[in-house]
């Protein structure tokens, strides 16, 4: 149970009739540590001056001097570990807009609130509040600026790596929407640092990209993902297909399509189990060789796959000029949209339009069972997502479809029971 009268309030807002109208709302709610800054500038003293963050700040998002947005930069600067709720006049999608930017900076945003502010709606927030996991980052005075900076490698580094082998594939699994079982994985490459552990690709994959290193760096990762594939097929007598993501860069070299099919036919495994991701996170200028690789690699019966439809450049542009087979609708369009209007337009759209290009669509960005329960109503094929399972090295693959067959065998007999009892 939380004790209410010890949680630190700051009210943010410009004008000071509203500041006693929320301080008021919140007392009367048994909210009684608050303090009110008229201002976002005000607000930022007082919280350098403070021996600890507040708890929850409740701010005001159109303010004159330094607005909303500009406010919370200056917390995730300052490492802010605390909660927000967002309080404006603005429209609904407004205010949808400013809580993804404050979730994007890692802030835990508690929902926000439509002004004049209801206190039932405040009470509802407020019941979401849990005291914050760690303060260590917090520094009011923007000491921790640079030390929260995520270490970024240089190109030597990153081309050691690759010549070192110290890349490996990990693998995150596809699973049916219509049967539950696992059809395939996506390769994900890992950086095992001698130094730093575990290293992500957004911290390497775009030095590779601007440094000519991009070629060899895919030319490994399908080299593993065949051998992983066929040992799991012989050893394991699991026929799954393999998604490798691969970079525009790839697809400028015209062997690319030889190259791979030369590897998948020395490994053993046919085209149809080969998927090939591309994003183009940049724009690209002239089209015709990446055209004609990727036209020759489905020629060559490979399947090709739009990534993060729906970001950057992953574009109808690209649907129209580029023969997909399966459209991956991306993960800001599918986590929470049973929740969002907007974001549930998003992608009902874009499932409608694979349908109608006769293309497979998979959901990436499945992470709980609120969005597993959505998307499979919603006819879409496949689904990837921290549900289903988190990225895994190859060796891991076979006990988890053990273990994920036996999952997907009780959510579905959970779900007919439900259904038998409605219908009862
Ligand atoms: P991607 O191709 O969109 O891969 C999916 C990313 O989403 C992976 O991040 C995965 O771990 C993460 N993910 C999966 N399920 C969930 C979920 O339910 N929720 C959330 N929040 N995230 C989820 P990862 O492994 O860090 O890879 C990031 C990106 O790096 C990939 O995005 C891909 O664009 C790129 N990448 C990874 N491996 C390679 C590679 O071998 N070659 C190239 N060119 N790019 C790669
Ligand atoms: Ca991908
Ligand atoms: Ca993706």
């Amino acid at each position: 149970m939380i004790d209410k009268s010890a949680v630190s309030i700051l009210v943010v807002d410009d004008e000071p009739f509203m500041l006693k109208l929320n301080m008021r709302a919140l007392a009367n709610l048994g909210y009684t540590t608050v303090t009110t800054c008229e201002g976002a500038v005000r607000a930022l003293e007082a919280i350098d001056c403070a021996a600890n963050p507040p708890d929850l700040i409740l701010m005001d998002l159109n303010m004159p001097d330094v607005d909303g947005l500009e406010f919370v930069r200056h917390l995730v600067e300052r490492g802010y570990p605390g909660s927000l709720i967002l309080v404006s006049g603005e429209d609904e999608r407004m205010l949808q807009a400013a809580q993804r930017l404050v979730q994007a900076h890692q802030i835990t945003s508690l929902g926000y609130l439509r002004k004049p502010v209801k206190p039932e709606m405040l009470a509802a927030l407020l019941e979401k509040w849990k005291p914050a996991v760690s303060t260590e980052h917090w520094s009011p005075l923007e000491l921790s600026k640079t030390a929260r900076i995520q270490k970024t490698y240089s190109a030597e580094e990153v081309h050691a790596a690759i010549a070192n082998g110290e890349l490996v594939n990990y693998y995150q699994p596809k699973v049916s929407l219509l049967t539950g079982h696992v059809v395939g994985v996506e390769s994900l490459a890992r950086w095992q640092h001698p130094a730093d552990g575990m290293v992500f690709p957004d911290q390497f994959i775009g030095v590779a990209e601007a440094n000519g290193l991009i070629c060899s760096l895919t030319r490994g990762v399908i080299v593993g993902a065949l051998v992983d594939a066929r040992s799991w097929q012989q050893e394991s007598g699991l026929a799954l297909s393999v998604a490798i993501n691969v970079s525009m860069n790839d697809l400028g070299s015209l062997d690319f399509a030889d190259y791979v099919a030369g590897e998948a036919a020395a490994a053993g495994v046919p085209p149809k189990d080969v998927t090939l991701e591309v994003t183009e996170s940049r724009l690209v200028q002239d089209l015709r060789v990446p055209l004609e690789v990727l036209a020759r690699l489905r020629l060559k019966r490979f399947r090709i796959s739009i990534d993060d439809f729906g970001t950057g450049h992953s574009s109808l542009a690209q649907l129209r000029d580029m023969p997909f087979d399966e459209l991956k609708i991306d993960r800001g369009f599918v986590h929470r949209a049973w929740a969002d209007e907007t974001v549930r337009a998003i992608f009902d759209a874009s499932l409608m339009l694979a349908k109608q290009l006769g293309m497979q669509t998979v959901t990436e960005g499945v992470e709980d069972r609120a969005d597993w329960d959505f998307v499979r109503r919603t006819g879409c094929d496949f689904a990837q997502g921290y549900f289903i399972a988190r990225p895994m090295p190859a060796k891991s693959l076979h006990a988890w479809i053990e273990d994920w067959d036996e999952r997907a065998l009780l959510i579905t007999q959970k779900l007919a029971k439900a259904r038998e009892t409605r219908v009862t």
